[in-house]
């Protein structure tokens, strides 16, 4: 059974303060688990998490997880912009970008971030961007194929597709590409990938993690390059269904030390570090939207309305993505109704539920939206002409704080030529 962080009586105290709809993040579930993967990780003492900004660019969470002491992940103009304001500062930033224009590249060496190259020809472009190589860099592995773990009868426990992604580069490229950077000057290499996406399993990063260290072994045979850095980037997941087990992050530190032994340590490799590219993991439970039932409607089925839309959560319309739904109040009321919960764009996808069995939703009931603390939020749009909500954050003390307004129509209209 899926709990909200908050109750009603705190969602009522909240919402008499902020207009629903909003996304409302837990301050201290946010900080207990930066803390857990930190102490999974203690037994490599390079190791760093940096918080992949896409999932949740928002400042006042940055700010947090810097003081929890992560780094960030970017993979845009605006995302080191918005790290550099929060105060991240030179290896603090990752970043690992593709298809990267060159002005995102110049901003990054101008902070001194790390850059993880996509393609074996953004070598020449971003010694041509600005004027040389840096001396710490990393390149992004691609193996093709499909990705497995755990077959049973009821399928894979994980299955991706690497071969059909856009990223990173094939086995013979990466080893072309350091040699050439080591020529360029580059004197800390470092590997990244990213093989599957919202993994519910222990064992995706470390075998990750083995196929990336066996991958450091070789490279260093190959081409004399000092490997000091592997980045198992994000992909680790959360359960967004009732009934999933959520990952034990205490667990997968242990994998990944297991490999690391097996494979770097005889390889002479035991002062590397290991990085991490979370999002998802770091932010998505920690984090939820809070609406408010405005309408119903008996037509072939039975429809809730509601003051949110896909705008303000656009995985269930985009990827038909499950976010589970409490009706606050009704926690323990029978679930003997059969719902499709929608926003209000002139789209029939907008729906954050379909068929979905819930308590008798009552109009003016407060419902929290689990899961949205990851890819939410920032994946809002303006389709509609519909705006953008506010962040709210729960502090740890029980109070909140407005860490982002709502849109107006004034933010809206501010970029039109009339
Ligand atoms: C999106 C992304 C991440 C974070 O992925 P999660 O699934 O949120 O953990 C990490 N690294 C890169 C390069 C990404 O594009």
């Amino acid at each position: 059974m899926k709990k909200p962080f908050v109750t009603l009586s705190q969602l009522e105290a909240i919402t008499a303060q902020y207009p629903t709809p909003f996304h409302l993040y837990d301050e201290k579930g946010i900080r207990e688990n930066a803390r857990r993967l930190k102490a999974a990780f203690a037994w490599n003492p390079g190791y760093k998490e940096f918080f992949a900004v896409k999932a949740t660019p928002t400042p006042a969470i940055l700010k947090m997880l810097h003081e929890e002491g992560c780094g960030v992940d970017c993979s845009s103009l605006t995302e080191l912009m918005m790290s550099d304001r929060c105060g991240f500062r030179g290896e603090e930033i990752m970043f690992s970008s593709n298809d990267t224009p060159a002005q995102e590249f110049a901003l990054a060496a101008k902070l001194g971030a790390t850059i993880n190259l996509d393609d074996i020809t953004h070598i020449d472009f971003l010694k041509n961007t600005i004027g040389y190589i840096p001396k710490k860099i990393s390149c992004r592995y691609n193996p093709g194929g499909t990705f497995t773990l755990g077959e049973s009868e009821e399928g894979f426990q994980v299955m991706d597709n690497p071969g059909e992604a856009k990223y990173g580069m094939t086995r013979p490229q990466i080893a072309e590409a350091f040699r050439r950077l080591k020529e360029l000057g580059a004197e800390e290499l470092g590997i990244h990938a990213f093989l599957a996406s919202n993994t519910l399993s222990n064992d995706y990063y470390p075998a990750l993690a083995k196929i990336l260290f066996q991958l450091a072994a070789e490279l260093k045979e190959e081409t004399g390059c000092h490997i000091t850095f592997i980045n198992l980037s994000g992909g680790v997941g959360v359960p967004y269904r009732p009934e999933q087990e959520a990952n034990d992050i205490a667990v997968i530190g242990k994998g990944v030390r297991r490999a690391y032994e097996e494979i770097l340590v005889p390889a002479g490799m035991g002062d590397v570090a290991i990085c991490t590219e979370l999002g998802r993991f770091m932010l998505a439970p920690y984090g939820c939207l809070v609406t408010r039932a405005t309408h119903e409607k008996h037509i072939y089925k039975e429809y809730i309305g509601v003051d949110a839309c896909a705008a303000n959560l656009m995985r269930p319309a985009m990827y038909g993505a499950y976010h589970h739904i409490t009706v606050m109040g009704k926690e323990d009321a029978p679930c003997d109704h059969k719902y499709d919960v929608t926003g209000c764009l002139c789209e029939n996808n907008d729906k954050f539920a379909i068929d979905r069995m819930l308590p008798k939703i009552d109009m003016g009931d407060l419902l929290v939206i689990h899961d949205t603390g990851a890819h939410g939020f920032s994946m809002g749009y303006n389709y509609n002409g519909r705006l953008r909500s506010a962040e709210v954050l729960l502090r740890e003390d029980g109070s909140t704080q407005l860490i982002r307004r709502a849109e107006t129509p004034e933010d809206y209209f501010a970029t039109l030529v009339w």
